[in-house]
């Protein structure tokens, strides 16, 4: 009897699936969220290059969010605004019912998708944040590369599309962690980091940005090292230039993945994942 209490009661195996830069959906039986969706790609180098005008394509959107038997999220959480994190944002979560959560740039980014203002949420710093089984967390981090991540600065008013590239600042960058009683799930988009943020705290994976990383082994020890996971998910390698649906080849100039790769094989034990699209990993089993 106790034995059938136990198991009625057990949670929902939870998976993780990426579906390209850091896009990743986290899924338990019905309840799931997605952190910085990330659809629309606008095609080509030298649109953006130009700073032409983008905007989420919504057609496309729903055909993933179809194709992945998406209907309903509690929440979209954005690590940070600039377009490749953030375009499809207020999209994603006005079509499934989420609340979109993040910075106030990202906040802004829903309004201009017509996301009303009870489902956005300004994320405060190490504010535990509820939605159905998970536990969300937004931890204070740094954007990636010498620029500090330009466009920087802040998205000040609703950011209606199409607008262009650089209209995307990137508002702050967070790390965020999710819990759930299956298991645990660092979100870390940008391979910069604020020393000492992520001491203490624990993740059973991390999901780890790959581009622009400066120094390899202090970005592993200041995330992988300080939450102790045992398995990485090696995001953010793919070139965003590229629609999803065609073969993802690595990002060109900004990812150079040898010299993480040779610091991730350092670390003795830990399993390093390089994810298929929209394929689910087992965070359960990575404890
Ligand atoms: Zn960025």
């Amino acid at each position: 009897m106790h034995a059938l209490s136990a198991s009625a009661s057990a949670p929902a195996a939870l998976t993780l699936s990426w579906f390209g830069t850091t896009a990743v959906l986290l899924r338990a039986g019905d309840d799931a969220l997605m952190v910085d969706p990330f659809f629309t790609r606008p095609p080509g180098l030298w649109p953006l290059l130009r700073n032409d005008h983008i905007a989420p394509d919504e057609a496309l959107i729903r055909k993933w969010l179809r194709k992945e038997n998406v209907t309903r999220l509690h929440a979209v959480l954005v690590s940070h605004s600039h377009y490749d994190h953030a375009l499809d944002a207020g999209v994603v979560a006005r079509l499934t019912g989420a609340v979109l959560a993040g910075s106030a740039s990202t906040a802004n980014i829903g309004r201009g998708a017509g996301l009303d203002d009870r489902r956005i949420v300004v994320a405060a710093a190490d504010q535990a944040l509820r939605f159905g089984p998970f536990t969300v967390r937004f931890i204070e981090s740094r954007h990636a590369g010498a620029t500090g991540g330009a466009p920087t600065g802040e998205i000040a008013a609703p950011l209606t599309p199409p607008a262009h590239y650089l209209d995307y600042r990137q508002g702050g960058t967070w790390s965020i962690l999710v819990e759930h009683a299956d298991g645990s799930v660092l979100h870390h988009g940008s391979a910069g980091f604020m020393p000492g943020a992520l001491q203490g705290r624990h993740a059973d994976v991390v999901v780890l940005g790959a581009a622009l990383v400066d120094d390899a082994e202090s970005y592993l020890q200041q995330t992988v090292d300080a939450v102790g996971a045992r398995t990485v998910v090696l995001t953010h390698w793919d070139d965003f230039t590229r629609p999803l649906d065609a073969p993802l080849k690595p990002m060109p100039v900004v990812v150079d993945l040898a010299p993480l790769l040779a610091a991730l094989d350092r670390r003795a034990g830990l399993r390093v994942i390089t994810p298929a699209l929209a394929r689910p990993i087992a965070v359960s089993g990575a404890r």
